[in-house]
């Protein structure tokens, strides 16, 4: 039974972290929505991943409320490529940034919400954005998700909440708040990771190249979880 009296719009990729942030939000509103963008990204099988989550979290969830997916990738291709959006190589590029930051993207994203939120009458607004294991994204930082809460509410007078669940968590932790809400076996199986779109080699922590800065983050996660868990 949801214990919040309010709704939410969830950035829902299809990845481990915003499945955990959608089961977060339907554990504790009773209206929840998704929001999803196609922005041109190399690992766009994750946003094929999508609807058989949302499926299997609608059967034991009847709070899940209606998808809603929007392409920017025109927009953001015309602005130049990224390794994120392109096949250039995934390193650290100048400036200490990896080359994967698409620069101004979790703004777009949060604005763009924003925007649905408000002509949804949605006030929370859930994203997996993460300080702890920080991939050297300066817009997943707390301070940047609350300046912007405070300039989209002044922006479009409302008063939304952004929400960032896994904030303050490592990914052991968000293996271990997956397990509470029981969708272990969901984030295993149907959810993507995997800055290569690699959707082949299946590991015990899900499939993925098992290579990649995001893949690496999500296997050695699992293990000190499973470690922790046995513990
Ligand atoms: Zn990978």
């Amino acid at each position: 039974m949801p214990r919040f009296a309010d709704n939410a719009l969830v950035l829902f990729s299809g990845g481990q972290d915003s499945t955990t942030c959608l089961a977060w939000a339907l554990a504790r509103y009773p209206h929840v929505e998704t929001i999803g963008f196609s922005y041109g990204q190399r690992h766009a099988v994750e946003m094929q991943c999508r609807a058989p989550i949302r499926a299997a979290l609608a059967r034991t969830h009847a709070n899940l409320g209606p998808d809603h997916v929007i392409d920017i990738a025109a927009g953001l291709a015309a602005l130049g490529a990224t390794a994120l959006t392109s096949d250039a190589p995934i390193e650290t590029g100048p400036g200490g940034l990896p080359t994967t930051f698409v620069p101004g993207r979790n703004l777009l994203l949060l604005t763009y919400a924003a925007a649905l939120a408000w002509r949804r009458g949605l006030r929370r607004i859930v994203g997996g954005m993460c300080e702890t294991d920080f991939s050297g994204y300066p817009d997943c930082r707390d301070d940047t998700i609350k300046a912007m809460q405070l300039a989209l509410n002044l922006g479009m007078q409302r008063r939304f909440v952004l929400e960032t669940p896994l904030m303050w968590l490592d990914k052991q932790q968000t293996w271990a708040m997956a397990a509470e809400f029981g969708i272990t076996d969901l984030v295993i199986g149907q959810t993507h990771t995997c800055y290569r779109g690699d959707r082949v080699h299946r590991h015990a922590w899900g499939y993925g190249c098992g290579e990649c800065p995001a893949c690496q983050l999500r296997a050695d996660g699992f293990s000190r979880w499973q470690a922790g868990a046995a513990a």
